[in-house]
């Protein structure tokens, strides 16, 4: 006999700080259960780069700020049946849209030339193709592709990011209480 495949789950960081993929390790010894319950496919929590196929849930951190951020995020679309923005910069682009006020060549002005701490004694902003091309502004995720459930929080609590995966993983509906998403 044979053992049911365990759902597979994705993770990866767009623009984001890595907080929320410690959130999901806050989980502490939940994490034997969550084990028991999927596995990891292409995230930073396994070093896994590339996807080893469909998957059923993704989780992504951080909102679009690159062209590569783009890409990773049509990329996990493409392989995830469920895809949730976790955390305020994959929800609305947090911290990072600061810079959605001012235009970009000023911003890469600021940083690279003209600066208080800048040494460059080039005196040109990078632009080696190996370098993600800057998007005008920061994007949160759902301006770019469809996505199924946001959890709030910054980052948002390990309790949330259990219940809620706990929930889908259950095939129950995803209701959290108010003290699991609330702001205050
Ligand atoms: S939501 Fe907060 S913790 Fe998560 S990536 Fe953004 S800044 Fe970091």
């Amino acid at each position: 006999m044979t053992d049911t495949p365990k759902p597979k789950v994705a993770t990866t960081s767009l623009c984001g700080c890595f907080g929320c993929h410690m959130s999901v390790l806050d989980i502490d010894d939940r994490i034997l259960k969550l084990i028991e319950l999927i596995e990891f496919d292409k995230s930073p929590i396994n070093d896994i780069k590339k996807f080893t196929g469909k998957v059923a849930i993704g989780l992504i951190e951080g909102g679009c700020c690159n062209d590569e951020n783009v890409h990773v995020l049509r990329d996990f679309r493409e392989h995830c049946e469920i895809l949730i923005s976790v955390g305020e910069c994959a929800k609305t682009g947090g911290i990072p849209t600061m810079r959605n006020t001012i235009p970009l060549r000023e911003c890469l002005e600021e940083a690279y030339l003209n600066g208080p701490t800048v040494h460059n004694p080039a005196g040109k902003v990078p632009n080696d193709p190996e370098i993600p091309l800057l998007l005008n502004k920061v994007y949160p995720c759902h301006e770019v592709v469809k996505i199924d459930y946001h959890l709030p929080g910054c980052p948002p609590p390990a309790d949330t990011i259990w219940e809620a995966l706990v929930a889908l993983l259950t095939d129950k509906p995803v209701d959290l209480p108010y003290e699991l998403i609330k702001y205050d």
